[in-house]
């Protein structure tokens, strides 16, 4: 039987992407070939790469928009440097959230002036900072619309005219949202895509060339973009199986559809662990995360307990983040809801236990 899957990253995908994906390896397209042993450069790999890039625009209302899908390498954290090399001339501003976006900050600061215009640190990470104002003469503002580890997210985006760039790794394609105001949009695929080793990057085309400095051709976007995302061998297999969730995801009904069933899963769960006495909840309750419930034992010695009646109902990856402790539901796009109700039914019974 197949585990509930609550795995942080890498994470669940749906059954069907396993299974195509699996029988690509062993004969893709009918060629007699393995998708992994053919050039990128056949047509039926081309395809591929096309149909990933024109679905990935399409779920995200962003075609005949200006924008560009790329699939790179190196992960979100590629995207923290190269986000900078290639738009930071003078100043940029961050919003620190968490982890990541101080790992942001921190490779940002390589290429310019980096200003933290807001930040939650102070109360390690369980809220998004609100009611700052974004100055004008930035180059851009980043932000991370989903922090993973912490289990917070932004309901709203801050208003500003200055170009925004979003690391949305960890909640892209589960919610629908005006992507048209972001100008750069980057994801590693291992959180609600596909296996790791490839990222999607969103890029609006008139946001380039606007700095000075030179970019080396691997990092630089505008050659990913001129080479249609094949500058060099792309990760192929990465690429087909993101290709696959996100067919699964349009033929769902796109992040309308998904999205419902994701506030259901979330509303499921939240409420259990706001009900039962034995738990509470670590992120600020109007900021809290659709993606990555956190929570932890108000009582950690009953925690022996708890963690065997999980491990017996066939739970997997609910082990909090070492900076936050307790525990970590991550509720990504392909996670049934099924999964849910077993682990809040474990919850229950935990409670029934003690
Ligand atoms: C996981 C994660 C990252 C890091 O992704 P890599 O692909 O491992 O580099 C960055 N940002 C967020 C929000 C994440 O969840």
């Amino acid at each position: 039987m197949k585990k509930h899957n609550f795995s942080a990253g890498p994470c669940v995908l749906p059954q069907e992407v396993f299974q195509k994906a699996s029988q690509a390896i062993l004969n893709f397209n009918n060629m007699d070939l393995s998708i992994i042993e053919i050039s990128h450069r056949d047509k039926n790999f081309v395809a591929v790469m096309e149909k990933a890039q024109t679905l990935a625009l399409e779920l995200l209302g962003l075609e005949g928009k200006g924008y560009k899908a790329l699939f790179l390498q190196g992960g979100a954290s590629m995207q923290f440097l190269m986000a900078a090399y290639n738009l930071l001339e003078t100043k940029a501003v961050y919003a620190d959230t968490g982890t990541w976006a101080a790992k942001a900050v921190k490779e940002a600061k390589l290429f310019g002036e980096v200003d933290v215009i807001a930040s939650s640190k102070d109360k390690n990470y369980n809220y998004i900072p609100k009611g700052y104002s974004i100055p004008e003469d930035a180059d851009y503002f980043h932000c991370t619309s989903n922090n993973t580890i912490f289990g917070t997210q932004y309901k709203e985006f801050p208003q500003t005219s200055v170009p925004v760039v979003c690391d949305m790794s960890s909640d892209i394609f589960s919610r629908e949202l005006d992507f048209s105001k972001f100008s750069v949009i980057y994801a590693g695929a291992q959180k609600n895509m596909g296996p790791a080793g490839t990222t999607l990057v969103v890029v609006k085309e008139d946001v380039l060339g606007k700095v000075t400095r030179a970019i080396p051709s691997m990092l630089s976007y505008k050659n990913h973009i001129d080479k249609e995302s094949m500058f060099n061998t792309p990760p192929v297999f990465a690429v087909y199986t993101s290709m696959l969730t996100l067919e699964w995801l349009q033929n769902l009904g796109g992040i309308a559809a998904i999205e419902k069933i994701n506030n259901q899963k979330a509303a499921l769960l939240y409420s259990e662990i706001d009900r039962n006495p034995l738990f509470k909840g670590f992120a600020a309750v109007e900021d809290r995360s659709n993606m990555n419930a956190t929570f932890n034992l108000v009582d950690e010695s009953h925690k022996e307990v708890f963690d065997k009646l999980w491990k017996e109902a066939n739970i997997n990856g609910i082990n909090g983040h070492r900076s936050v402790g307790g525990y970590r539901a991550s509720m990504y796009n392909a996670l049934p809801l099924e999964s849910v109700e077993v682990l809040v039914d474990t919850m229950k019974k935990f409670e029934s236990t003690i």
